[in-house]
């Protein structure tokens, strides 16, 4: 399933056209987008799928789709977790994850601007898949990690690097997750959709260039790892989201370094998942 926060409604997107999750269900699941990240409503979503007459719905008009999990209980980033990423930026490959948490201000959805506070010069984009968890997880085991899993999307975690590296303290939360830093979209797509889910093309356009491209199968920490590491102490719920880390390519680690600006687009493009198109504003 194609799962879609399209005008503020939780949504299911077949073949192009919206079918409202509300309407179609006459009222026995609600209109909140977060329904769409609850493992405990998708046999009841693909139900509503497969009964449904695709073209007596509206035609989906991708300037209106939200974030598809717009109030993430928690979310967390993982750091250096792409071997290209971490050569790159001059340190060691870790041998366990290093996160940090996002929180659920950051998140904004696959269209929407992000904001370049006025005087941050070094704003940076890392184009990421993340992952939804939709139900309680704690102590997941590689065999069932995904089964927890809702789905993924696609993501970008921006950062400040000035304020990231700000010495003496490096502090990668605060840097990570001011209001926009985190757009996530455009669909919420659950793993029987994807081919192959650990194996996952994903590309950062700036203004049409290309300034990331690889595949979620170089993870480090593949997506079992991640969910097994982290629940391992944590308790997960639905709609909880990490973003799995970032390819190599980043503007701070360019020679020279490219850092986001009033005027610029943005673009995170995952295979089977879709295209964000996020304009850069600075106010
Ligand atoms: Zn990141």
């Amino acid at each position: 399933m194609r799962l879609a926060n399209y005008r503020g409604r939780a949504t299911i997107v077949i073949d192009g056209f919206a079918v409202d999750v509300q309407q179609a269900s006459d009222g026995s699941l609600g209109s909140d987008p977060m329904t769409l990240s609850d493992l405990a409503h998708h046999d009841a979503l693909r139900a509503i799928a497969s009964a449904a007459r695709a073209s007596d719905w509206p035609p989906l008009d991708i300037a209106h789709l939200g974030a598809p999990v717009p109030r993430p209980p928690k979310g967390f980033g993982v750091a250096l977790n792409y071997r290209q990423h971490a050569l790159e930026s001059g340190r060691e490959l870790p041998t366990e994850p290093h996160l940090f948490g996002k929180m659920q201000n950051c998140v904004c959805g696959p269209f929407d601007e992000i904001v370049v506070p006025l005087g941050r010069t070094e704003v940076d984009y890392e184009a990421e898949l993340v992952i939804v968890f939709g139900r309680m997880c704690k102590e997941a085991t590689r065999e069932n990690a995904w089964s927890f899993l809702a789905g993924v999307t696609a993501g970008q975690d921006i950062s400040d690097r000035g304020e990231q590296f700000r010495p003496p303290v490096k502090q990668f939360t605060i840097a990570k997750t001011y209001d926009t830093f985190g757009p996530i979209g455009p669909y919420l797509v659950t793993a029987d959709e994807l081919t192959n889910p650990d194996a996952l093309e994903l590309e950062g356009r700036l203004g049409g260039e290309v300034m990331q491209h690889s595949n979620t199968s170089d993870l480090i920490f593949d997506v079992p790892a991640l969910v097994v590491w982290l629940s391992r102490y944590i308790t997960f719920q639905p709609g909880d989201l990490v973003w799995t880390g970032t390819p190599g390519g980043v503007g701070e680690a360019r020679n020279p370094q490219r850092f986001l600006h009033a005027g610029d687009v943005l673009e995170t493009e995952i295979e089977g998942i879709g295209t964000m198109r996020n304009p850069v504003v600075e106010k």
